[in-house]
């Protein structure tokens, strides 16, 4: 293991002469790369899979030089970002200074009017990541991904993206001063076709689902035509995933760091539900929180719900599905992390739900009404779900509920198309009377 010290709350300086071959990058207190399944472990690289047992690569960190008071004044003194959070990331020291799109510290909204609705009396919150800098979660991911990819030297950063995930690799690679060419969907929303292609980098639609995409990403990153580019999903995605924990820190920071009792995550490939599932387990191994049991509930669209499906069946594999909903971010029909979603749900006492495209769209209207928040598709999966899980006494309402709205609703405008004015009027009070609005 590399050694590494992390001397104070204000010396974050990271000791890189004791660090051994192991780790020839400084990528904070990341120290090697470890097999999900067998353990086997690797220098600090762009790999994503075990080359022993093909199981997905995490970073593996040494946290052993922390002290639980120091560490926590020094969070609560950083940035109100998720760079508050750097000591717990795979990223510099001093990755604050560095040009990023400095996503987090969204929002935890107490949702009382909806809490009222639903009949949830232990306390329910919001956590709406539409607030970050292109308005979904995906910026969080991105912004470890970056590091990474200056940290290995890439030029060119890529991925392939229901959407959500273009816009922010857009983003942060013109920022950061990266070549951005990105794949997605060729049938996706204006609003994130838009949000993708603003930015100046290269947005290609492929004819095809995510699935195909991503297939083609596969392909390119053996191919020399891919040599020099940094997949953000792909092949630096154990960096990129460590950033869905900063959803599991903020919201236990904001709760006065505790833990919630249930959480409502959205699954696409699953990855943000698995790490922020890790999140919250090394919070309680550091000491930050109060250790007690917690559950994590799974959300997804019945025309993408493969694990969801899995779930019911009492499954441990997923079978792949070919998607058909309005809530494209999520659909994911070979979701990569589905077992380890099962497992986490089962694990915890969780669940995983689906709600169909009605419903979707009647939760997005529920907590724009309520709460004032516009949710993008996403955000409906997980209201939805939160209100079928309720109904049907799975999520217990007497306890502290966080559901999280993932996407900003301007990206999916289509999906409630049906809503718009009230009446037209010609520019006098008769007519405003004759509408009936008096
Ligand atoms: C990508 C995405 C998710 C979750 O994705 P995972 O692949 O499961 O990590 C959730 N919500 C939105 C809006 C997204 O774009
Ligand atoms: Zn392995």
């Amino acid at each position: 293991m590399a050694a590494q010290t992390v001397a104070s709350t204000t010396d974050s300086t990271v000791n890189t002469t004791d660090r051994t071959a192991d780790s020839p990058v400084d990528l904070g207190p990341a120290a090697a790369l470890s097999c999900r399944e067998c353990g086997h472990r690797v220098p600090l690289g762009p790999v994503f899979a075990c080359e022993k047992c093909f199981g997905p690569l995490e970073i593996a960190y040494d946290f052993s030089a922390y002290d639980t008071e120091e560490l926590r004044k020094r969070i609560e003194a950083g940035p109100s970002n998720i760079w508050r959070y750097a000591p717990l990331l795979p990223v510099p020291a001093d990755v604050a200074g560095k040009p990023n799109i400095n996503p987090g510290w969204t929002k935890l909204v107490k949702a009382d009017n909806l809490a009222r609705e639903l009949g949830v009396t232990g306390g329910l919150y919001v956590k709406d990541d539409s607030g970050n800098p292109t308005h979904s979660f995906k910026d969080r991911v991105v912004a470890q991904a970056i590091e990474a990819a200056r940290a290995f030297g890439f030029t060119t950063l890529s991925c392939s993206s229901t959407g959500n995930l273009a816009g922010a690799v857009g983003a942060a690679a013109a920022r950061a001063g990266f070549r951005s060419c990105v794949f997605i969907p060729h049938d996706l929303e204006q609003g994130k076709v838009v949000m993708a292609a603003i930015y100046g980098g290269e947005l290609v639609g492929i004819e095809g689902n995510y699935d195909d995409v991503n297939r083609f990403c596969s392909e390119l990153i053996g191919d020399p035509a891919g040599e020099g580019w940094g997949f953000v999903n792909v092949n630096l995605r154990p960096y990129y995933a460590e950033g869905s924990k900063t959803l599991a820190y903020e919201i236990c920071e904001q709760l006065g760091w505790q833990l919630p009792d249930q959480l409502v995550v959205p699954i696409a490939s699953g990855s943000q539900l698995t790490k922020i599932d890790k999140g919250l387990k090394e919070l309680i191994e550091l000491g930050l929180v109060e250790d007690k049991p917690y559950k994590i509930f799974g959300a997804q669209a019945e025309g993408c719900s493969p694990v969801s499906v899995a779930y019911k069946a009492g499954h441990d594999v997923v079978r792949p599905q070919k998607p058909n909903t309005i809530a494209k971010s999520l659909a994911i029909g070979n979701p990569a992390d589905g077992p380890y979603v099962l497992d986490i749900a089962r694990r915890t006492g969780g669940a995983v739900e689906d709600v169909n495209d009605e419903q979707i769209v009647d939760a997005i209207k529920l907590l724009a009404r309520t709460e004032g928040i516009f949710a993008e598709t996403a955000g409906g999966v997980t209201v939805g779900v939160t209100r079928k899980l309720i109904e049907s006494g799975v999520l217990d309402p007497t306890k502290t509920t966080v559901v999280l709205n993932t996407g900003d609703g301007l990206k999916t405008l289509d999906a409630v198309a049906d809503t718009g004015l009230t009446a037209t009027i010609r520019p006098n009070l008769d007519s405003f009377r004759e509408a009936g609005l008096a």
